[in-house]
């Protein structure tokens, strides 16, 4: 584990990684999670030749199986006694190993989709004292992690006791400092303060969670944005909107009516419009794009990872940035798509998804 954390954080983040003597199904969680993107190929026949028959938790010998817990074409129409009275054992053994291989691949593709590749972790962990003892290794890397790890995802699962190592929850441990008011103690997050219960990760995560009844919308805004930016966002005449049916934020307005944020009803994030112009003051969350694209930016067009100049160091995935020219003058605000150090590395695709720009060409968007 410490020599792939050397070599991801040694490389430019932008080439793949492959990962050269490590072909078996079981470590690839731990690979992926590592920033590793290729395993060695032939790993699945030189098992089959050993009669190693590989499953995600480890290996078993074919001589010692009874059944197989797998479900592939090979394991589905024989038993381990005609597999092993087969003439075609060590190609089918092989067929069994390469099918096991690219499940594993794709289920861990899926855990990426749905973000949830830390359970999957947790899962495997719990199948080997290898595994688990790559996971508490794993769990120390909390810095290296969180410098990759989206800022909200849909929910997550409280499995074991690694769930408090988790990026996202000494993320919020940490956000939570940001806060004052009443607070009650939350596992495996520590003192949360009841106003940001909405926020990611915890209604998501403590099911039943008892909401505040605070009438006092303002204060409700200013200390989610102090734990989502460190910093209350907003002026402070505001108009909140709030929704009649589920009694949530959903929007704030300055006095003249202009739009100032968007609360993402699932995470309670605030997704940045005019308060944008308060968080580029702050000099927080920064992506400073070249000159020559200014006037796209300002427009609202994408912003490309080949044009970023430097980003703030703490910019992870998902986070709302502000984008300024080479002056440090503000263009426009929106979604990061890459942590910091991905931005400065990545010569191709985009790296912020323009949300609200100084001069829109086209209508902004205002809802989530
Ligand atoms: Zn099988």
């Amino acid at each position: 584990m410490g020599i792939m954390k050397t070599a991801k954080e040694a490389l430019p983040q932008d080439r793949p990684l492959h990962l050269f003597g490590a072909g078996h199904p079981m470590f690839f969680a731990f690979a992926v999670a590592m920033g590793f993107d290729f395993f060695d190929s032939a790993a699945y026949a030189l098992y089959a030749k050993d009669d190693r028959y590989m499953t995600v938790s480890g290996t078993e010998q074919l001589p010692e199986l009874e059944y197989f817990p797998c479900c592939c074409p090979v394991c589905s129409s024989m038993t381990p006694q005609e597999l092993r009275a087969s003439d075609d054992r060590q190609k089918l053994l092989a067929q069994h190993n390469l099918h096991v291989t690219f499940q594993e691949i794709r289920t861990i593709r899926q855990a990426i989709r749905e973000r949830t590749l830390w359970e999957l972790l947790e899962q495997r962990a719990r199948a080997h004292p290898n595994l688990l003892a790559a996971m508490r290794e794993f769990a120390r890397y909390g810095k290296f992690l969180g410098k990759y790890d989206p800022i909200t995802k849909k929910h997550f699962f409280v499995l074991s006791e690694f769930s408090r190592k988790r990026p996202d929850v000494v993320a919020a441990r940490r956000r939570c400092r940001n806060v004052r008011g009443a607070s009650v103690t939350l596992k495996p997050f520590g003192r949360v303060p009841q106003s940001v219960f909405e926020c990611y990760p915890f209604s998501q995560t403590v099911p039943g969670i008892e909401k505040p009844k605070t009438r006092n919308d303002r204060q409700k805004l200013r200390d989610v944005s102090l734990y989502w930016f460190g910093e209350d966002v907003f002026p402070e005449k505001v108009r909140i909107d709030v929704s009649r049916a589920t009694g949530k934020m959903r929007a704030a307005y300055d006095s003249k009516g202009g739009l100032l944020a968007v609360v993402r009803p699932n995470d309670f994030m605030l997704l940045l419009h005019g308060a944008a112009k308060k968080l580029h003051k702050g000099g927080k969350s920064r992506v400073v794009v070249s000159d020559e694209v200014q006037e796209f930016i300002k427009q609202g067009k994408s912003v490309f990872a080949k044009h970023v100049v430097s980003a703030d160091a703490a910019i992870v995935p998902d986070q709302q940035v502000i984008v300024v020219n080479e002056n440090g003058e503000l263009l426009a605000a929106g979604d990061a798509l890459l942590n910091a150090q991905e931005m400065a590395d990545f010569r191709r695709g985009a790296a912020v998804s323009v949300r609200w720009s100084v001069s829109p060409t086209r209508r902004i968007q205002e809802s989530p």
